[in-house]
């Protein structure tokens, strides 16, 4: 499993969709994390707590892949309305 930090309950924004499953979460997952910290270096994604039971840390995609992915969704949304 890979490890989660949850966002701030008071953050006020829709919550991000999963990098592997696309479900929203509150859960984020910090590629340089010590296991104690969210260690943010700009490059931490979404991904559901479901997921992160079972993904190894090599199943994470980069936020660079992550954040392509979640544009070409949006967009894909947005033609298909
Ligand atoms: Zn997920």
């Amino acid at each position: 499993m890979v490890n989660l930090f949850k966002e701030p309950d008071d953050l006020g924004a829709p919550h991000e969709c999963c990098c592997l499953c696309g479900k929203p979460t509150a859960y984020w997952y910090f590629p340089h994390d010590d296991g104690f910290a969210p260690n943010t270096q700009g490059d931490e994604v979404a991904c559901c707590r479901d997921c992160a039971a079972r993904a190894m840390p090599a199943d994470m995609p980069s936020k660079q892949s992550w954040c392509d992915r979640e544009y070409r969704r949006i967009q894909k949304a947005q033609g298909a309305a």
